[in-house]
Order: structure tokens, then sequence, then C-alpha cells
């Protein structure tokens, strides 16, 4: 296996180029375990961690700038992003362990295309975009578009990603994360539940809703986004977001728990996360 650690995009665009079966890596916590359990290794490794564009947190004109190689531990360090994305910064925080979130990125975590992934519904919850780049240019993708099954995205065998683009949360916003793990550390979501709200008063301006490890890819659930849109909070609407996603959930039995018991799971952690969010948005300028 040939490694290169190119320094630009370019530099990594042309390797792409010369060999469409290269494949780029950030930091290799899923792609070496996976290669161990007997994956084919690809011929050349490109490692995007050396492009400065691809490592860093920029904050300008409103917008947030992720490097798609930026390592987790450093986005959950910042405390400016801390305070705008409380949830993706929970989220972001439950992958693996320290010595992992020293090497993991949100572009691997995406990319990987595991239903389980914890930083993606809070990024999808926060509408996050990524670009990604290509021989042929740059294109925004919408996060939500990036996965189409297990383990396997839109992108172009040419393309990666290069950076997370976050608008800042409107006025009396929040977000939160939750997930349930069999056991205290080290496992991947039977459920994740990420909720983002904007609040007029005492009022839901606008939900959103994202379900994790719940359906072959990441599920948002409108419905229970509508149930919460104009409404305040009460027993009610609350009862309708976790109806509306035990429904939109459409689970695997395996291992980590039934379909019946991650439906329930899916119901309690949405109503959970959107009750976080609101809480938060209430102490939010
Ligand atoms: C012990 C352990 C515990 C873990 N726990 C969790 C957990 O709790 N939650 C969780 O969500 N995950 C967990 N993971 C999985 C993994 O750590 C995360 O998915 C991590 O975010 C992957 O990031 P990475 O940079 O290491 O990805 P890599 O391994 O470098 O890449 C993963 C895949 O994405 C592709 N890729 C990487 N970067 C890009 C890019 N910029 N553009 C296009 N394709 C790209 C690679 O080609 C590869 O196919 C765990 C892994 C381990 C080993």
């Amino acid at each position: 296996m040939k490694y290169l650690a190119p320094t630009t995009v370019d530099e990594a665009l042309e390797v792409l180029r010369g060999d469409p079966t290269s494949q780029v890596f950030a930091g290799a916590t899923d792609l070496i375990p996976q290669i161990r359990a007997g994956r084919p290794e690809p011929a050349v490794l490109i490692d995007l961690k050396r492009i400065k564009r691809l490592v860093g947190l920029n904050h300008n004109n409103a917008k947030w700038v992720v490097g798609a190689a930026t390592p987790t531990s450093t986005i959950t360090a910042n405390e400016a992003f801390i305070a705008a994305f409380p949830g993706l910064t929970e989220a972001s925080g439950l992958i693996g362990s320290d010595q992992i979130q020293n090497r993991s990125s949100w572009g691997g975590n995406l990319c990987n295309a595991s239903p389980a992934a914890d930083s993606v519904p809070a990024l999808i919850a926060n509408n996050a975009y990524v670009v990604v780049a290509s021989n042929s240019g740059e294109r925004t993708v919408k996060v939500a578009d990036v996965v189409v099954a297990p383990g396997r995205t839109s992108l172009r065998a040419d393309e990666f990603v290069v950076e997370f683009l976050l608008d800042d949360p409107p006025p009396h916003s929040a977000d939160a994360y939750l997930r349930l793990i069999p056991r205290t550390e080290m496992d991947i979501a039977v459920v994740g539940a990420a909720a983002a709200v904007t609040l007029q008063g005492n009022q839901i301006a606008k939900a959103r809703i994202v379900l994790g490890a719940v359906a072959p890819t990441f599920v948002r659930v409108h419905e229970a986004e509508a149930a919460l849109t104009g409404q305040t909070i009460n027993d009610n609407t609350l009862a309708a977001v976790a109806q509306a996603a035990r429904c939109a959930a459409n689970p695997i039995d395996d291992k980590r728990g039934t379909i019946e018991y991650r439906r329930q799971v899916a119901g309690v952690l949405a109503k959970r996360a959107v009750i976080l969010a609101a809480q938060r948005a209430q102490g939010a300028s």
C-alpha cells in the first residue's frame, strides 16, 4: 500500500485523477479497523490531515467553516462553537474515546456512512452543508444528501469533502443530541436523536428532529417537526413528537436491540432531545 500526504486540495485531486482506486482518509479510526477486518486495501491511501484547509474551525460573518479532517477533539474544545452548538458538540464528543477523538473527523464520520454515526444527525438538525472537491471543481451539498445507504455515499470516486458549513443559529435557538448505548463507554448508538429548535416567546417557531441508527440512513422526523411548530412544549405536543419518531423509525433487530425496543427508544430520545433543546433555547440570547 502506498501512503501519500498531499498539502493542498489540488495535489490530493491530482492523485485521485491519476489513480481513481486511491482512497482518502483523515483519522483512519474507521479505515484501519475495516482493513484489519478484511476489507480490500486500497493501492494508494491519501492522508488529508496535512492539507491546511481541511484542519481547523473558522467563524466569520455568522458562518462556521470546519475542515473535514479537523480532529473532533479540536471542535469540542472550541468555546464559541460549544456555545453556538451544544448538541452538535455533545454528538461529536461521544465518538469513541479521547484517543479516538484526537484522530476522528466529521468527514470520516459522514463518509464512512454508518447509520449509527453520532455527529451526522446533529449536523443534519443544524442544516449543515459540505463543500465537495473534484477535478471538475467544487460543489456544495446538504449533509442530509450525502449518505444514501449503509456504507455508501452520493460522492463520486474522484470527490472528497473539504469542509463543513454551518450558519450561526438564529436568536433563541439551541440544539441537543442524545443517544442510547448498551454500556457506558465506547459503543455505537442503539438510537441517536438530535433536535434543533428556535423559540418565539414560549412557542416553537422552528424545529428539526433527526434520528440515527434506526434505519438504513438518517431519518428526519417531519411529522414531529410539524406537531411542534407554532405550539408550546406540553404533554400533547411531546406525545406527538414521540409517536412520530416511533413511526418514522425503521430499525433492524440485532444484538444491541430489537425492532420494538429501538422504536420505543427513538420516541423517548426524540422527546427528551426536544425538551433539552427548548430549555437551552430559553436561555439563549
Ligand atoms: C474504538 C472506536 C470507537 C468508536 N466509537 C464511535 C462512536 O461512539 N460514534 C461514532 O459515530 N463513531 C465511532 N467510531 C467510528 C469512527 O471513530 C468515527 O466514524 C470517526 O468520526 C471517523 O473519522 P476518521 O477521520 O477516523 O475516518 P477515516 O477512518 O479516516 O475515514 C472513514 C471513511 O470516510 C472516508 N473519508 C474520510 N474523510 C473523508 C473526506 N474528507 N471526504 C471523503 N471521504 C472521506 C474514508 O475514505 C473512509 O472510507 C469509533 C471507532 C473506534 C475505532
